[in-house]
């Protein structure tokens, strides 16, 4: 293995997040009824036209923004053709010669830190196929279903360079650009949903060589875990034939998931056999500086931009910062929490640590989080102003969690205020002094590790909620005494 490269080029299909389907008024929404959301066009009717969504196109140029790619002034849709049930016209409306935009690309993070740049060949826009149904129906054995919702929804396909060299470069490409897409609000990348979709070209060659072995294109990558394995396996597949003294073939593999193999699919298909033709039926697309301009007008913070920021304005470190901005909405929640009053490093821990693994527990997003921010930062300011512990504030917001009530109300209801008042501490100081003589005996020989034991007493005494500092000062005092 040590002595093969592989090489990988991935393409990833977004789903557009607008409420109509590509080329008519048809929902998008996923989940209605099968064919609910059909009409005479997306149907593929005799007759029917077309007519271009425009928001699709301005999601579509963001995304391309996004990507610093060169968007086409001029683009055009073309028909490519080929039968398969659940495309009733007989083509699929995509774009080919003139896509959208061509030539960007995308840092992504490897081992780490260092930052490694994949180049994005193209971004073309085109529509989704209807979705076949094998399972699920008493007569499944016998029939298999179509089910339309899906035909005509919008896409981008965003085609890789082959910069890409091992599995985990791929999850990284994949992660970042999902990111991407995600807080430009270009797709909600739900992959459950199928809203995005990989394929990946993969070959291997000796170390050392330059030119690309034979390539094979490995589909149904829709998850992380079968990009994953399906690359792995396939490299290996690949060095496998070669070193037995075969040749690669190039085709088509699906990974199969049960089995945890690729399997030969179809041979590889090239351009011609779509026969490509522009669709007389839809105009070029036109996308003129104006447009462009006001789709970078409405452009939001970038991710890496976003993590720079959070570095320099709340001082927090680079990781953390990362962690922070790994979903648009978990970023807003903590600027949300600093805009009430928290400190930023205190805020920064609490969110990335408690909150994510509370909400993790709960299986909840941050969008359906049950403690607003804040309610949050509220409970920071009671932490940070020695008003109960940071333990007691773990326990605090364990319930703000589980019930959505305010600090205030458990921190009351518990009885978990910190103990601050120096007369009450020193009271228990000197019950606890006074039961271990032999400890006593102990710190005054200059044993200072039995200083512990005291504190941890009276801890134990206050059930956790006395003021630590407070506790030291005055236990130094009473020991000096006794
Ligand atoms: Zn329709």
């Amino acid at each position: 293995m040590d002595r093969y490269e592989p090489v990988i080029g991935l393409e990833v299909h977004a789903q557009l997040k607008t409420k109509t389907k590509a080329f008519c008024g048809c929902s998008t929404r996923f989940g209605d009824a099968p064919n609910k959301n059909t009409c005479p066009v997306c149907l593929g009717l005799p007759g029917a036209l077309p007519v271009l969504n425009r928001k699709a196109v301005e999601l579509a140029v963001r995304a391309s923004l996004a990507l610093q790619a060169r968007i086409h002034e001029r683009s055009r849709f073309a028909r490519k053709n080929y039968f398969y049930p659940d495309l009733p016209k007989g083509y699929q409306i995509s774009m080919y010669e003139l896509p959208l935009a061509t030539g960007g690309s995308l840092d992504i993070e490897i081992e780490g830190r260092a930052k490694k740049k994949i180049g994005i060949t193209r971004l073309h826009m085109e529509e989704d196929a209807a979705k076949n149904l094998h399972e699920g129906f008493p007569d499944s054995d016998k029939w298999s279903y179509i089910d339309f919702n899906r035909g005509g929804v919008p896409l981008v396909e965003i085609v890789s360079e082959p910069d890409i060299r091992t599995p985990s470069e791929a999850y990284q490409y994949l992660n970042t650009l999902k990111q991407v897409l995600e807080y430009t609000d270009v797709s909600d990348c739900n992959m459950e949903e199928g809203s995005l979709r990989c394929d990946a070209n993969v070959s291997v060659r000796p170390r050392g060589e330059t030119k690309f072995g034979t390539k094979v294109e490995v589909k149904n990558l829709n998850s992380f875990r079968y990009l994953s394995h399906a690359l792995e396996f396939e490299i290996e597949r690949q060095v496998g034939v070669l070193e037995s003294g075969g040749s690669v073939t190039q085709e088509t593999r699906l990974w199969n998931v049960a089995g945890g193999r690729t399997e030969s699919m179809r041979s590889k298909e090239f351009a011609h056999d779509y026969r490509y033709f522009p669709d007389p039926d839809l105009l070029p697309v036109m996308v003129m500086e104006p447009l462009v301009a006001e789709v970078r007008r409405g452009m939001p913070e970038l991710p890496a931009a976003k993590v720079a920021r959070f570095v320099g304005a709340y001082g927090i470190a680079a990781y953390d910062a990362g962690v922070l901005t790994a979903e648009s909405a978990l970023a807003d929640y903590f600027e949300a929490v600093m805009r009430a009053g928290a400190g930023a490093k205190v805020a920064s821990s609490w969110i990335s640590v408690e909150l994510l693994r509370r909400l993790k527990d709960a299986g909840k997003d941050i969008g359906d989080c049950p403690v607003e921010p804040a309610a949050l930062a509220g409970l920071l300011k009671k932490v940070e102003g020695g008003e109960i512990t940071a333990a007691s504030g773990k326990k605090v917001f364990e319930k703000m969690f589980e019930t959505g009530k305010s600090a205030e109300e458990i921190i009351a209801s518990e009885g978990l205020a910190q103990i601050s008042d120096a007369g009450s501490i020193e009271m228990v100081a000197r019950q606890v002094v006074t039961k271990s003589p032999e400890n006593v005996a102990k710190y005054k020989s200059g044993n200072e590790g039995v200083f512990k034991f005291f504190v941890g007493q009276v801890m134990k005494e206050t059930r956790g909620q006395a003021n630590p500092q407070i506790v030291n000062e005055i236990l130094k005092r009473v020991l000096a005494e006794a």
